[in-house]
């Protein structure tokens, strides 16, 4: 059975690019549909849990910055079209199976550093989201910076 619905996740540097093109690729060669995520992490969560002040406005600020990167981001993508471009606020790996199930997406496509060593022990996002995951999960491997 092909692929009907992908689902592909971005953190909106330029190293998402080849995740993209991969499930481009994919999605013409199954005739799915592509749809794209970003997910904008909790600043307390970067600040490693209680943070002892309102944080409300430089949310809603980091917010619309992610609103307009990611609109640059898919701007590139003319048959990813407004509607399949989204946006929440939360832990990647909880809202990304939230949208994937949401949206009815049967393949989930996410970059991986292929780590190891401590790194590996400090988690990826690609491992985190395989894991629980509502369908199939792609991880295409990042290449290394030169
Ligand atoms: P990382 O393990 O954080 O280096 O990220 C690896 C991959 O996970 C990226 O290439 C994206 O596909 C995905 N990813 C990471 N952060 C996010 C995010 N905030 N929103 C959506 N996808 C993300």
């Amino acid at each position: 059975m092909p692929y009907q619905h992908i689902l592909v996740a971005v953190d909106l540097t330029d190293e998402c690019h080849p995740v993209v093109r991969r499930a481009q690729a994919l999605a013409q060669a199954s005739k799915a549909r592509l749809s794209l995520v970003h997910i904008v992490e909790p600043m307390a969560m970067a600040f490693g849990g209680d943070v002892p002040m309102d944080l409300s406005m430089l949310q809603q600020q980091q917010f619309e910055q992610a609103r307009e990167r990611l609109a640059t981001f898919a701007g590139g993508y003319a048959e990813i079209t407004a509607d399949q471009r989204h946006l929440a606020y939360g832990q990647p790996r909880q809202e990304i199976h939230r949208l994937a199930e949401e949206q009815g997406c049967d393949l989930i496509v996410v970059g991986s550093h292929g780590r190891h060593g401590l790194a590996l022990l400090l988690g990826s996002t690609a491992n985190d989201v395989l894991h629980g995951a509502p369908c199939d999960v792609l991880a295409v491997r990042l290449k290394k910076p030169e």
